[in-house]
């Protein structure tokens, strides 16, 4: 059986989940389902990252201890995801005991092997960045994410060799070139190995922080923090047991935003080659929601919460959107206008009437009894059929680009198709005369086959649609996958129509 092991980045607790974890988490979801639906084992890693200065300050200006904190912010997150209908199969948070015994054994394996040494070290650190920054990149002497002096720290730290892995990353990169995609970003990783790579400091002395994994061979120090999160991957997979390390981690997809390509393209792929262990399979780089009020920010009181848009539009709207409207890659602005604007046309204009029309002619001509087919059918009917598998044929190699975007466009290209074939053919106008029953009845079966096939394919986008169609269908999982013409046994009676999607009006108000 083939195999695919799919990761959402492990989210820092410092925030609430909001729109770019969500975007990143719907999309890790819409693959393992769309990968499940083909036949492959599939399994979905997220979690939270909890460890770091920065989690030590929010901890303590919210008057808890680390733990504490980490504890109800990481709660959220999986209750988020929960509420969201998001199908994980594991959350890993980086205090579960077993992924500190992990990291400290790869951080012991790599001091063995000399690959971990002793220095001195001074410069300028940024504690929001939670690293230090060379003057060159400081901008007017401020840490560029922050608009802060960094503050000037010497101290003796241990460090990676890391520099040590930068050819043998760029050789990685040139004879993979699908390693990161999409290209830009893998361009942009190479272009950063141009420069000398540096060594990484991978401790923080104990005298200023004591909220992390304790260094096996010093207690004196923790292990920064990205050194800890990335292995998370792997930890836990060796958690899960068995073979899982085997067979799938050299089937990693990781899904990432653009902010955090550098721990990924770079540390992480040299941290596994100093383990010992193959590279992901992929690194998937997305790029960022803007807003149309500017950044995100909870002062700006901007932040789009998951929950808040379930309740208001529906999961599956708010995935909809997420997905058809952000090309994967690059980035892409967030508006309510423009979410609403989707659900209306695609979803309740779109979608919802084609259903809901082809499901009440089927109850107001056949009482829902679906119809048989003659051995010939129509020119129409074949395009029909034939549309809405090349329509799935495209979907597919779009899946395989990630571009989500494009698939939705190839099925609500043979949904526009299908709509036309309703105004064609008007079996709202054939029924009237009482010779063409039997031929209204094949419309209405081949319309039925199109809701089939919808149920189908949008499964792994809009997940309880998808349900929602084949319940209305009475058809069970297995009656989906059955070619076009043999989905409905004879005298297979079909649900009436309800309203899948509300219209919005433009104050919000469905
Ligand atoms: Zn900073």
């Amino acid at each position: 059986m083939e195999r695919i092991y799919i990761t959402t980045p492990l989210y820092y607790v410092n925030a609430e989940p909001h729109l770019g974890h969500t975007y990143t988490t719907v999309v890790a979801d819409t693959l393992k389902r769309y990968y499940r639906s083909i036949g492959y084992d599939a399994f979905l890693l997220t979690g939270t990252d909890e460890h770091g200065d920065k989690i030590a300050q929010a901890a303590a200006a919210n008057g808890l201890d680390p733990k504490a904190y980490a504890d109800r912010v990481s709660d959220l997150f999986r209750s988020t995801w929960d509420a969201c209908g998001i199908a994980y199969d594991h959350f890993i948070r980086t205090t579960d005991g077993y992924h500190t015994k992990f990291v400290q054994s790869v951080l012991q394996k790599i001091y063995d092997a000399g690959e971990i040494y002793f220095g001195e070290y001074g410069g300028f650190y940024c504690y929001g960045c939670e690293r230090f920054y060379t003057e060159k990149e400081l901008v007017d002497g401020k840490c560029p994410d922050h608009q802060k002096a960094p503050d000037y720290i010497s101290e003796k730290n241990y460090f990676f060799r890391m520099g040590k892995y930068q050819q043998r990353l760029i050789d990685a990169l040139q004879a993979r070139p699908e390693l990161i995609r999409p290209e830009r970003y893998r361009s942009e990783v190479l272009a950063f190995l141009r420069e000398p790579l540096e060594d990484l400091c991978i401790s923080r002395p104990t005298s200023r922080l004591q909220w992390g994994i304790a260094l096996p061979f010093d207690s004196n120090y923790v292990t920064y923090v990205w050194f800890d999160a990335l292995l998370n991957y792997v930890s836990a997979l060796e958690h899960r047991g068995g073979e899982s390390i085997a067979v799938l981690w050299p089937k990693a997809n990781h899904l990432i935003a653009k902010d955090i390509l550098k721990p990924h393209g770079i540390y992480w792929p040299t941290m596994l080659m100093a383990a010992g262990l193959p590279l992901y399979d992929h690194l998937h780089v997305h790029g960022y929601w803007n807003m149309d009020s500017g950044k995100m920010s909870k002062s700006l009181g901007n932040v789009i919460r998951p929950l808040e848009m379930k309740a208001r539009f529906g999961m599956d709207a708010f995935r909809y959107f997420l997905l058809r409207e952000m090309a994967f890659g690059q980035d892409a602005k967030f508006s309510e206008e423009a979410l609403v604007t989707r659900i209306n046309a695609d979803l309740a204009n779109n979608l919802g009437n084609f259903v809901s029309r082809a499901l009440a002619m089927q109850q107001k001509y056949f009482d829902g009894v679906v119809q048989p087919l003659s051995a010939n059918w129509a020119s129409e009917d074949v395009k029909l059929r034939d549309i809405f598998a090349a329509a799935e044929f495209d979907l597919k190699s779009q899946m395989e680009e990630l571009q989500f975007h494009r698939a939705l466009e190839a099925v609500w290209s043979a949904l526009d198709h299908a709509n036309r074939y309703i105004v064609q053919t008007a079996p709202f106008t054939l029924i009237k005369d009482a010779e063409k029953k039997a031929r209204v009845g094949e419309l209405l079966h081949h319309l039925l086959e199109a809701v089939r096939t919808l149920s189908r394919v949008l499964a792994p986008f809009m997940p309880e649609t998808a349900v929602q169609l084949r319940d209305l269908l009475a058809l069970g999982d297995d009656g989906l996958n059955a070619p076009w013409g043999q989905g409905f046994a004879a005298g297979h009676k079909i649900n009436p129509p309800k309203v899948l999607f509300p219209r919005i009006e433009s104050n919000g108000k469905k």
